[in-house]
């Protein structure tokens, strides 16, 4: 059977490596919108549920062994002292663009074909999915596919068109410092510092010896990136949030300090973050919705990447002896009936996080910013 695998994020080549082990659905294609050499964004945590994912994916690659181990939370105030410190069961700090390379490497098989932006899908009156399209016309025929095309996916906004994002109460900027002696006070920490009025916090954990991944969240309502002082001519957006960044974290933490002397801004990455409250279905026939375009999370689960790579691991399990659309259909219905009770924690999760992350946060402190 043909499968056919929209994205090439996390979700779409955890998809295609995970489709390796099966017996009927190896031949695949795979199109992503991005065109080769494209930036892949700066990184994120692995959890324990995503590496054991990866594990079953693709056990011949040490993905321990690929970033920065972190196995602890040190929750901070503005000056940098500490609030509370947990302990994390192992994870691991790695930089998107490395891993993204090592899943394409797991998924080697899959023909991939970039620069192709889905355009629409043809389908059966039944529902089922035929072929999809792209947007120079292209027809890619399949019998079985994958929507991984991210938080705004256009596969599911053409076969749930109801099914909408919420509105954006949160900003985050990610940006990468290189900064190997702020990247060895870090060590396997993880550091969130906090404004005890709520609402502007920043997090950063190094991801090699020599480079931090670090973010700023704040709440989109106080604050905002366009009212930074301006600067007689039409400001970049590099410059914006490099101004809006110096301004606001002025005398937090040496820390951040050092970070925001160490950032080249034109890297970061403004983020107006969204989740989608869940859907009834992740799947419509023979087509199955897969991560952040089935259960896109809000940033403080850190959940993201790992729901992911878990909807991948067991997907890659269902269809293990899958040999007909039918039967495919079917096991796609078994993987809504098990992921969905996930995705309604995780989104009840995310919210209640941000609320605690809008707040003061009084004498109880701040919440730990991850969902484990
Ligand atoms: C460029 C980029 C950088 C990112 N950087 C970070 C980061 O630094 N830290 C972090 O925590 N998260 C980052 N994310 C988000 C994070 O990767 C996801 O939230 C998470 O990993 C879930 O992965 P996903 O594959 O479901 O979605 P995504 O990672 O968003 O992947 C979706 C993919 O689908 C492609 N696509 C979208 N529409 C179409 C279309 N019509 N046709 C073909 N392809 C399409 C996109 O180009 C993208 O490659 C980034 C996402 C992107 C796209």
């Amino acid at each position: 059977m043909r499968s056919v695998i929209i994205g090439g994020g996390v979700a779409g080549c955890a998809v295609a490596a995970a489709l390796r082990s099966t017996s009927h659905c190896r031949e695949s294609v795979l199109i992503e919108r991005r065109k080769p050499g494209a930036s892949a964004g700066m990184g994120f945590i692995l959890m324990p549920n995503g590496l054991r994912a990866l594990d079953a994916i693709a056990p011949e690659f040490d993905w321990r062994a690929a970033g920065r181990i972190i196995e602890m939370v040190s929750l901070r105030n503005r000056n940098g002292e500490v609030l509370a410190e947990h302990s994390l069961e192992a994870s691991v700090c790695i930089s998107r663009e490395r891993f993204l390379r090592i899943l394409r490497m797991a998924a080697a098989g899959t023909g991939m074909l970039e620069g192709w932006n889905l355009e629409t899908l043809e389908r059966n009156t039944d529902g089922s999915t035929n072929a999809i399209k792209v947007d120079d016309g292209t027809r890619i025929a399949g019998d079985i596919f994958f929507a991984c095309d991210g938080a705004r996916s256009r596969t599911r906004s053409l076969i749930f068109p109801e099914a909408t994002l919420s509105d954006v109460a949160i900003h985050e900027i990610v940006s990468v410092a290189e900064a190997p002696e702020l990247a060895e006070t870090l060590g396997n920490g993880f550091q969130k510092f906090h404004d005890e009025r709520g609402g502007l916090a920043v997090g950063m954990l190094a991801e090699s010896a020599t480079r931090v991944v670090w973010f700023v969240q704040f709440d989109a309502v106080r604050y905002g990136v366009d009212t930074a002082r301006d600067t007689g001519r039409a400001a970049t957006l590099a410059e914006k949030i490099e101004l809006f960044v110096r301004h606001q974290l002025t005398n937090w933490a040496p820390e951040i300090a050092e970070a925001i002397d160490s950032t080249n801004f034109n890297h970061s990455h403004l983020w107006p973050t969204r989740d989608l409250p869940p859907l009834a279905s992740l799947a419509c026939g023979n087509l199955a919705l897969v991560g952040d375009a089935a259960h896109a999370c809000l940033p403080f689960t850190s959940q993201g990447a790992n729901g992911a790579l878990v909807d991948a691991a067991i997907l890659g399990g269902l269809l293990a002896d899958v040999g007909s659309r039918e039967e495919a259909a079917a096991a796609f219905a078994l993987y809504t009936l098990l992921r969905r009770p996930h995705h309604q924690k995780l989104f009840m999760d995310g919210r209640r996080l941000r609320a605690a992350f809008l707040a003061p946060f009084g004498a109880r402190g701040p919440a730990l910013p991850l969902v484990v």
